[in-house]
């Protein structure tokens, strides 16, 4: 199988010609992917691949889902958008339906995840300034964390290489190590206005917060006052066998922010948040013009309904607790895999070498999955991958991990 997307005619121009006027912020995988369907995708050369990272964690209900396709079309051919001056069905009955599952009473509509977490942002802000503390500004923030690339989120986002080229950003920010409950409890004081985390970082590498540390979070912000905000972006919405992973931690965040899944590939996101938090804030305050707009919420819907009322919530949870046996069996085997690590349809491999050799071994040999924290390779499946994919996943990975054992790079 060829690794060179410019070793084929139809793959060379469409790389050619972005490499002319895209601007270059991605440095993509050398293939061009043009269709898909359930736990598959397919390139410009017909080449099938198993996709064991689904758009990072966005094709929630696979590709080219039928029921998905259909609300799409409909809604296509119906009213796609018609802004926020106005009223439509569907943005309440999401929020309804979100407030259900997360128990925050409200939602703010946006269009991705880092602008989910500027909502959080800002209205935590606001939040402050109602209350006769606009100086109330500190936020503490975790070591490896990933938020979004815009501002507000770089700003509480720990790695240089995405901060640094941007300064100066928004303060103050302290960051404290995800392992250490009690650096995290001398950082958070009466000054802090927002104390910031995932509930399994993600882009760190697929690391659940311990329960000690959590611990440490819910006793600081109830101590302090401090608004807790929990970033459910990646690893909320199901993909760990329950809506959200919070409660499982026994944190109580008034500001919750989703994105990817929500949509099941519809760009969509939101901030959950309480009605604490929302009281605070006035008409004009925030906006967004396609936020919350026909199609997303419609796509929101289904995918909500899918995940608890289709099965697929109990699907996550049979099929994840089945990748994590498989993933504890592949350790069994590969003495470079250090740590496994995650729960149900969000794992990790933490290897002894760098990940990026084993995911393009993998894409050679037929199977999408990613590498995050230089170490990790990171699997964030459709929640629909059956147990038979997850066992065809196993075989090519072990594959790869066996090809490419001593490379490093
Ligand atoms: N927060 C977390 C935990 C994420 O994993 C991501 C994206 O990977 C984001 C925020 C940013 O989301 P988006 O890329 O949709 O802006």
């Amino acid at each position: 199988m060829t690794t060179d997307v410019r070793s084929t005619t139809a793959g060379g121009e469409v790389s050619a010609r972005e490499a002319r006027h895209v601007v270059q912020t991605y440095k993509r995988a050398p293939i061009v992917l043009t269709s898909g369907r359930g736990s598959y995708v397919y390139d410009v050369d017909g080449r099938e691949y198993l996709d064991l990272i689904s758009g990072v964690g966005v094709a929630s209900l696979g590709h080219a889902n039928p029921g998905l396709a259909a609300i799409v079309a409909d809604q296509a051919s119906t009213l796609l958008h018609c802004s926020n001056l106005f009223f439509h069905p569907l943005q309440g009955e999401l929020a309804e339906r979100l407030a259900a599952l997360s128990g925050l009473e409200r939602t703010f509509f946006c269009n991705s995840g880092t602008e989910a977490m500027e909502a959080c942002l800002k209205f935590a802000r606001r939040y402050w300034y109602a209350d006769g503390a606009p100086q109330r500004s500190g936020i503490v923030a975790l070591r490896g964390a990933f938020h979004g690339r815009t501002f507000g989120s770089l700003s509480i986002t720990a790695d240089p290489h995405y901060r640094d080229p941007f300064g100066p950003l928004l303060g103050p920010v302290t960051f404290v190590s995800p392992d250490d409950p009690a650096e995290l409890a001398a950082a958070v004081t009466g000054d802090t206005a927002i104390v910031v985390v995932e509930a399994i970082q993600g882009e760190g590498g697929v690391r659940p917060l311990g329960v000690e540390f959590a611990r440490a979070v819910q006793e600081a912000c109830t101590r302090t006052g401090a608004l807790l905000i929990c970033d459910e972006i990646q690893c909320g919405l199901g993909r760990t066998g329950v809506p959200f992973y919070f409660p499982e931690l026994g944190l109580q965040p008034q500001l919750v922010p989703v994105g990817k899944a929500l949509g099941a590939g519809i760009p969509i996101g939101a901030a959950l948040v309480s009605e604490a938090v929302a009281a605070r804030v006035g008409y004009g305050e925030h906006g967004s013009t396609y936020g919350g707009n026909l199609l997303a919420c419609r796509a929101g819907i289904y995918f909500l309904d899918q995940l608890t009322n289709g099965g697929v919530l109990e699907h996550v949870r049979r099929v994840g607790a089945h990748l994590g046996e498989r993933l504890t069996e592949l350790a069994g085997r590969h003495a470079s895999i250090k740590e496994v690590r995650g729960v149900a349809l969000m794992r990790g491999l933490d290897l002894d070498r760098p990940a990026a050799p084993v995911v393009d071994a993998a894409r050679e040999r037929g199977l999408l999955v990613n590498g995050t924290a230089k170490t990790v390779v990171r699997l964030l499946p459709p929640l629909t991958i059956t147990a038979e994919e997850v066992d065809l996943a196993i075989d090519r990975l072990d594959d790869a991990l066996t090809a490419t054992a001593g490379a490093t790079r």
